[in-house]
């Protein structure tokens, strides 16, 4: 079996043996608290009833509210969202933010269903959560396919239940929007929050150059994925003076040796629907690569932005880079993970390089509970910093017992999630 529930598990129990842990609470982290599966019907545009399968698993609350995104793509399952639950609790651990761990998702292709059509399948999800979901219950964010526009939808439609259901709250309007994190800055969202994985990916790259010596300017990039996450970390890179000279999404990819230069415009047309392939369909300096390529070409730094299981023992072999910055969840299987390791390659693990989206989320969710409105340039500052302390901790656990960076970081959310255990247990 090598699920990467599995592989979390596996993992999980050979740092609990590394760091001789308590094992009732390592028996506790093996499994999700609660596993929900729900049917969501929805009248399609054209009559016809369909139903949709929806997900949302809470792994763990020791450290406090579960925390996680929703994703919305057509290979969701129990077992895919059950890994990125585990995977939240461990990151906001590493990241030190205030939650536990959950995930979510329909198992749809949003592409195929229209607007109308999408609202009314994220409100019907709304409504199947709804009594398992809060600001002090389980706050749900964007992940994959999944934006401000669909959280606004969740906050609307939980604010309506709720005064359905005539239950008090202890909360005002404004502060129940914390119930779900990446809401449109007009619609008590946080500024900064949409570039914030990205960016907060960029500052722990950064950091761990800053710490290792190493020259940043004109390192070579390829990016895997240009959505929310990737187009972000290119924009901060490229404003660092690195070379970006590969991009690509699921429908292919492009390389310039000499850099890929109009990142701004590509993430305004890939926004309003037009693919990679579509804005280079005319270019002729460009050559034209797979989706899958960008993963080998010669670069310095690589980014998996996409999704989980894309650097194999099949393609281990073939990653030319030197860094490989993990900002898409799990893109690196177990198998893959230990050839890049023998090859001498620096993996930047995702638990801890893309946790800034979750670090942003926190922000966004304290200032709607405390009434509070920051700047831009306050929460960047608040994110690089938090970015920082977390690279640091992780360098540090990785110094101090000779291990990897995701090794480390593992250690270092086991421990704080220990701590947090046993403050619980002495209330
Ligand atoms: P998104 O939907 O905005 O973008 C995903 C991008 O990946 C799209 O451009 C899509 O075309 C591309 N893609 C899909 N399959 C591909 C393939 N085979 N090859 C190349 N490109 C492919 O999603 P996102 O929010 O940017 O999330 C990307 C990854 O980052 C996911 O693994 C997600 O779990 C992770 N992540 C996201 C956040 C966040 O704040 N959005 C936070 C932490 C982790």
């Amino acid at each position: 079996m090598s699920s990467p529930y599995f592989s979390l598990q596996t993992q999980l129990k050979s740092i609990a043996k590394l760091i001789n842990y308590d094992k009732f609470l390592k028996t506790i982290l093996l499994e999700p608290e609660r596993l929900v599966e729900v049917s969501l019907p929805l009248r399609r545009d054209s009559g016809v009833v369909q139903i949709f399968r929806g997900y949302r698993v809470q792994h763990n609350n020791i450290r406090g509210p579960y925390k996680g995104g929703l994703r919305f793509h057509p290979r969701v399952d129990l077992n895919e969202v059950k890994a990125l639950a585990f995977w939240m609790t461990v990151k906001n651990a590493v990241v030190d933010v205030p939650f536990g761990g959950a995930k979510g998702g329909i198992t749809v292709d949003p592409k195929t269903l229209s607007e109308a059509e999408l609202e009314e399948l994220t409100r019907v999800f709304t409504r199947r959560l709804f009594s398992l979901i809060g600001p002090d219950i389980d706050v749900p964010a964007p992940d994959v396919n999944t934006s401000a526009r669909e959280m606004d939808w969740i906050a609307d439609e939980y604010a309506k239940n709720l005064k359905l259901n005539t239950k008090d709250s202890k909360y005002s309007d404004a502060q129940l929007k914390a119930v779900v994190t990446g809401k449109s800055v007009d619609n008590n969202g946080s500024e900064g929050r949409e570039e914030a994985t990205g960016f907060g990916g960029g500052y722990v790259l950064l950091r761990i150059f800053e710490r290792l010596g190493k020259r940043l300017q004109g390192k070579t990039v390829g990016i895997q994925g240009f959505g929310n996450v990737g187009s972000w970390a290119t924009k901060f890179l490229r404003d660092k003076r690195f070379r970006i000279v590969a991009i690509s999404d699921s429908r292919g990819g492009v390389y310039l040796e000499s850099g890929i230069e109009n990142i701004d415009e590509i993430q305004v047309r890939k926004a309003d629907g037009e693919s990679i392939k579509d804005i280079f369909a005319q270019s002729k300096s460009v050559e034209r690569i797979s989706p899958e390529a960008v993963l080998e070409v010669k670069v310095d730094i690589v980014i998996p932005a996409a999704l989980e299981g894309v650097i194999t023992r099949d393609n281990a072999d073939k990653v030319r880079a030197k860094v490989v910055l993990e900002l898409a969840n799990g893109p690196t299987t177990p198998q893959a993970d230990r050839i890049l390791q023998e090859r001498g390659v620096l993996v930047v693990p995702d638990i801890l390089a893309n946790t800034g989206g979750v670090a942003v989320s926190y922000f966004e969710w304290y200032q709607n509970l405390n009434k509070e409105k920051w700047s831009r340039e306050d929460v960047l500052a608040r994110l690089k910093e938090k970015m920082e302390k977390a690279t640091d901790d992780v360098l540090q656990v990785a110094d101090e017992f000779k291990v990897s960076l995701r090794k480390a970081a593992y250690i270092l959310a086991l421990k704080r999630i220990e701590e947090g255990w046993k403050k619980v247990r002495q209330l």
